[in-house]
């Protein structure tokens, strides 16, 4: 902001570095058009947690002071004074802006009227313009725009808050945007970064977390600046597809698709976007590294992109690319899928199992010789598998079988008494 100085200001430029932040940092959490979802998932975070950013339990790390409107001890006057003293450069600490919600086009209401409303005009700097009277609500859009340039950095954390989200989805009353299209391209923190984007519906608390001790590692000086891709997002968060490292990413491969949400196989038939959606809830998991939405049996709707929701509604159909990709799966997974299962019921057999003929297993599907083909097609894998290699099949062959195999039925012991539980308890792997 013009005129205004700080302390960590004019350490922006450059030159030997050194601990920043004397130890304490603040973070100025702001509310736009939000459902709070992003609160909820950052406080599920636990790698690291707020509790450890808070309490400053984390190495290298300053103390984090939350300013955030629904967790603070402090209402009122009280709540926003801090907000008031980093807008006109007296906090005496450097802080951070983090913004939750989409940001609404209510700079261009003139004395009264707001979508998201923070403190009043009273409270306000009397260094810096404003069109609000001392008992006017004051706009979370006056707060960001006055905190933003002298913050170390602004986070915005949310699909809403980084690309608009739904709120700005078609007919968008409100005019609402995230917070690069707010500050717009020429935006950088007190310490020259541009807005950092961390997107999703509900993010993952952790992204959040991770994201922000990385930051502050590198305002500290003890930790390069984390790398980001062209959209502000952290690129070890954002670079792969969550199709990538989906655990139903094998039935995709072998051409096997859900008919409805919840079932086990891939969901591409059912809406999945996943192929084309960059995002980490299924390798991080969306709280306390459990669940996320395939893991859960749901389809990606593409929350995480810059496009949601309109580029991926109506979420009920699947993506037309995907009758191109799911279909050619389809043929070509279905010949794979075979092929792996003849190779799974070689696996299944231990070599001594092959020479008796027989599988000492009571589970009575495990029974039986194996047939010509499965002999057949054993043969020539082991060939090529072996090629250029010990042989440990024909190894195998020559094994005798062990003296005291069945050895039970050596000593005559009689276990026709015991009472037979299975029933139909057991499958075949076919049909598993
Ligand atoms: S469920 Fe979606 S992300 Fe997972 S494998 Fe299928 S298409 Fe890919
Ligand atoms: S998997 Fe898709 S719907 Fe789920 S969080 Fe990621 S981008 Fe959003």
């Amino acid at each position: 902001m013009a005129g205004q100085t700080t302390p960590w200001l004019q350490g922006a430029s450059g030159g030997s570095r050194g601990a920043y932040s004397d130890g304490v940092v603040h973070v100025f959490w702001l509310a736009g058009m939000s459902c709070d979802g992003c609160s909820v998932s950052t406080l599920g975070a636990s790698n690291p947690s707020v509790e450890d950013l808070v309490m400053g339990g984390i190495p290298a790390l300053p103390r984090v002071v939350l300013h955030h409107p629904m967790l603070a001890e402090n209402a009122g006057r009280d709540f926003v004074e801090p907000f008031r003293q980093a807008a006109e450069g007296t906090l005496g600490a450097p802080y951070v802006v983090v913004v939750e919600g989409s940001i609404p086009d209510d700079q261009t209401f003139e004395r009264a009227g707001h979508f998201a409303a923070l403190g009043a005009g009273a409270d306000w700097p009397s260094s810096l313009p404003s069109s609000r009277a001392a008992d006017q609500p004051l706009r979370v859009t006056d707060w960001i725009w006055a905190l933003a340039p002298g913050a170390a950095a602004s986070v915005a954390i949310g699909t809403c808050a980084t690309w608009g989200g739904i709120p700005a989805a078609a007919g968008n009353i409100t005019g609402s945007m995230g917070l690069m299209d707010y500050l717009g391209i020429g935006y950088r923190s007190a310490r020259g970064i541009p807005v950092i984007n961390l997107p999703g519906c509900a993010p993952v608390g952790d992204n959040f977390t991770e994201a922000l001790s990385q930051v502050l590692q590198y305002l500290e000086g003890v930790a390069p600046l984390p790398e980001f891709d062209e959209l502000g997002r952290p690129a070890w968060m954002f670079e792969e597809t969550v199709h990538r490292h989906c655990p139903k990413a094998g039935y995709y491969e072998e051409g096997v698709f859900a008919e409805e949400p919840g079932d086990s196989q891939c969901l591409v038939e059912i809406g999945c976007w996943g192929p084309v959606v960059q995002c980490n809830i299924v390798e991080r998991g969306a709280i306390n590294h459990m669940g996320g939405c395939m893991v859960a049996g749901g389809a990606c709707i593409g929350c995480t992109m810059p496009g949601f929701p309109d580029k991926y509604s109506p979420f009920y159909k699947s993506p037309p690319g995907s009758a191109i990709s799911g279909g050619v799966s389809k043929i070509y997974g279905g010949g794979i899928r075979r092929l792996r299962r003849m190779s799974m019921k070689t696996g299944n057999r231990e070599p001594m199992w092959d020479n008796a003929d027989s599988i000492p297993s009571a589970w009575g599907i495990a029974r039986g010789k194996r047939d010509p083909l499965d002999k057949a097609s054993a043969f020539f894998y082991k060939k090529l598998q072996y090629r250029g290699s010990v042989h440990h099949g024909k190894r195998n062959k020559k094994q005798p079988l062990p003296a005291s195999r069945d050895i039970l039925r050596q000593k005559g012991v009689d276990l026709d008494g015991s009472v037979d539980v299975l029933g139909e308890r057991v499958k075949p792997r076919e049909e598993v």
